[in-house]
């Protein structure tokens, strides 16, 4: 019979009923350390004291009034967006899936706008996650993702995965933009080198084509930049975002360039719900605390250290695993025996990671973990590896 909850999902026998900064606790007081903050969500931990008391604060005032009047808090999110950001614009939403839904629009309307209705097509790349809705299971064009949902959504052309040769070989007159997370996080924490995305960004220009940048799982201080693509120097005409930017409250963004946003006019686009007070005045707070310079230094100072233990444990245990992947405190092992294997031990040594595509196990701490806590991280992964071999 099925479950009163539709079973789309493979949970892990695990039941949280509290959780303190990287912590998580179980009803019967067993504490697990969180290397998965709900899947980058988490940015600041659990209960973070100020996220705590602005929404009680915000909760008591108003929740929501809808996209029909100002909401002061939206005007605020959005400037602190575009003072830190390549951005001139933004538009709320409360989901990466969403944002993904309103970049392919805006990238589609923009070539409309110029007199250009053929040029629609959206390159992606293979091993790329961007959400469930049709746009986003077309853009993946993964089969494990699109089997059974046909006919998909047209207008995607979906190449290998850094392949410079792929990219030049699969723009038309069509190409509308290209799309790509500067660190596939589904994919398995699989980094573009920051050569090729500046390579990508000139073959943008070059070929007047829109560069959209899902950093929906890299972006918001993840990497120890605020955005991921500020490591490369590069600039994005759109860019989604979500998870880490509402802390655990469902929030996303599309920023953009004045210039790609500009098909975008009154009407062509809303959402009940994105932009609303509580959601906004959240997501400014975790803003303005990850965007100060002094926490950003402090996710690269504590991301050294994880990764220079990552890498001694990954000499003792060549066995295990092979690689340690990615920027700042988005890491990923890349294993030699089964990842679930050794998420599964994680759980048995009360440490919570993610599995990943490519055979990884992602690490995504809170951006507040301390250094302390790191040290037990690696202890904990020190006995699942010592178990696992
Ligand atoms: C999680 C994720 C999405 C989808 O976000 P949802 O909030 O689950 O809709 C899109 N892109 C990337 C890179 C993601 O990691």
């Amino acid at each position: 019979m099925i479950t009163p909850v539709l079973p789309t999902y493979a949970r892990a026998d695990l039941e949280f009923v509290k959780g303190k900064g990287a912590w998580l606790t179980e009803a019967d007081g067993s504490h697990f350390l969180d290397l998965a903050s709900g899947i980058a969500v988490n940015s600041l931990g659990h209960a973070h004291p100020d996220l705590v008391k602005i929404i009680k604060s915000q909760a008591e005032k108003l929740w929501h009034v809808s996209n029909l009047y100002e909401i002061p808090q939206q005007r605020a999110l959005a400037e602190i967006l575009v003072e830190n950001s390549f951005a001139d614009t933004v538009f709320f939403t409360n989901s990466g899936t969403e944002s993904c839904e309103l970049a392919v629009k805006m990238a589609r309307k923009y070539w409309f706008e110029k007199g250009y209705h053929d040029k629609f097509e959206i390159i992606t790349f293979e091993g790329s996650f961007h959400g469930r809705s049709s746009a986003g299971i077309a853009a993946t064009a993964s089969e494990k993702m699109t089997k059974g949902f046909g006919p998909l959504l047209p207008g995607f052309l979906s190449i290998n995965w850094n392949n410079h040769e792929a990219i030049k070989n699969s723009i038309s007159d069509r190409t509308a933009a290209i799309l790509l997370e500067p660190i596939q996080g589904e994919g398995g924490i699989r980094v573009v080198p920051e050569q090729c995305l500046k390579g990508i960004r000139e073959f943008c220009d070059e070929n007047k084509i829109l560069l959209i940048l899902d950093e929906v799982q890299c972006g918001v201080g993840r990497t120890g930049k605020l955005f991921a693509h500020e490591w490369a120097e590069i600039e994005p005409d759109i860019m989604m975002v979500a998870k880490g930017i509402g802390g655990g409250f469902p929030l996303g963004a599309v920023l953009a360039k004045e210039n790609a946003a500009s098909g975008m006019t009154a009407g062509t686009h809303g959402s009940t719900y994105g932009g609303n007070p509580l959601g906004c005045s959240i997501g400014l707070k975790v803003m303005d605390i990850i965007s100060n310079p002094n926490f950003l230094l402090d996710v690269n100072h504590k991301a050294k250290n994880f990764r220079a233990g990552l890498s001694e444990l990954l000499n003792k245990n060549t066995s295990i695993f092979e690689e340690v992947r990615g920027k700042g405190l988005m890491l990923g092992l890349k294993c030699k025996v089964q990842n679930i294997d050794v998420v599964n031990a994680g759980y048995s040594n009360k440490l919570l990671t993610v599995p990943a595509g490519d055979n990884v196990v992602r690490l995504l701490p809170p951006l507040t973990i301390s250094d302390k806590e790191i040290k037990q991280a690696l202890e904990k992964l020190d006995c699942v590896m010592t178990e696992l071999s």
